[in-house]
């Protein structure tokens, strides 16, 4: 599965440059039987296979450069963010664990100390794209990755708030619908001020309405004299 996606466009030429680096680990070379056996039934009873602790510990020891945090991809984890993106990209490098099956043995979670990371609410049927989303997040911060190294500053969840609506040309666009649709007249004032502070109004009318959690938060995190 990797690089996948990750092998093409800004994250797959900076694979190429040698910006960073993957090592994708086959954790069925670690297997301890000719089979190449990685799971087995649950104790307890109940649908599905487990990730069976010996194989997974093995690879992950096999993989793990010393000091680099170690995620488990997992639906019940701590939910991945842009500032765990930036905190990682930051960092010396990352051991991502994805899971198959109904999960892996709850010992190795301990005993490798793993941290459980979610990327939504919802389930996939392996921690692979979900790893392919965490590791693209942190790629695209690295420097030089991005063509404009300012873009990733107004982003969205860079400051609390989802990011402005974007138009480019043409300035008028008639849709399917029959309507006809003109960007913002703001946008092609050349009034920078202007354009900086309806884009700033747009965010925050946007954040509040679609993602009132955000708001909230970012409101209890502002000093009386910002509101
Ligand atoms: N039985 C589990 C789901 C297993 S899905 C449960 O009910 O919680 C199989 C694997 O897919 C998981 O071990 C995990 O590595 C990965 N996975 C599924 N959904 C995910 C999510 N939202 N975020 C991160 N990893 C996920």
């Amino acid at each position: 599965m990797f690089p996948g996606p990750l092998g093409i466009s800004l994250a797959g030429k900076a694979l190429k440059e040698g910006v960073w680096s993957l090592d994708a680990v086959d954790i069925r070379r670690f297997a301890r039987d000719r089979h190449g056996t990685v799971d087995d039934a649950p104790f307890g009873g109940g649908a599905g296979m487990v990730m069976k602790a010996d194989v997974l510990s093995a690879a992950i020891e096999a993989a793990a450069p010393p000091g680099a945090p170690r995620l488990l991809m997992s639906p019940r984890g701590v939910p991945f963010s842009q500032a765990r993106a930036r905190a990682l990209a930051a960092g010396p490098g990352v051991v991502v664990v994805c899971g198959r099956f109904e999960g892996v043995d709850e010992r190795v979670i301990e005993a490798q100390a793993l941290e459980e990371v979610a990327v939504g609410d919802f389930v996939l049927s392996g921690g692979e794209i979900a790893a392919m989303a965490v590791i693209d997040s942190c790629v695209r911060l690295l420097p030089g990755v991005m063509g404009e190294p300012s873009s990733a500053n107004e982003e969205s969840f860079e400051d609390g708030l989802l990011e402005y609506p974007h138009y480019t040309r043409p300035a008028s666009w008639t849709g399917p619908d029959g309507i006809e649709r003109r960007v913002p007249e703001i946008l092609v004032s050349g009034n920078h001020g202007k354009v900086a502070a309806w884009r700033r109004q747009q965010r925050e009318e946007i954040t509040r309405r679609r993602r009132p959690d955000l708001w909230a938060r970012r409101q209890a995190a502002r000093t009386d004299e910002e509101k």
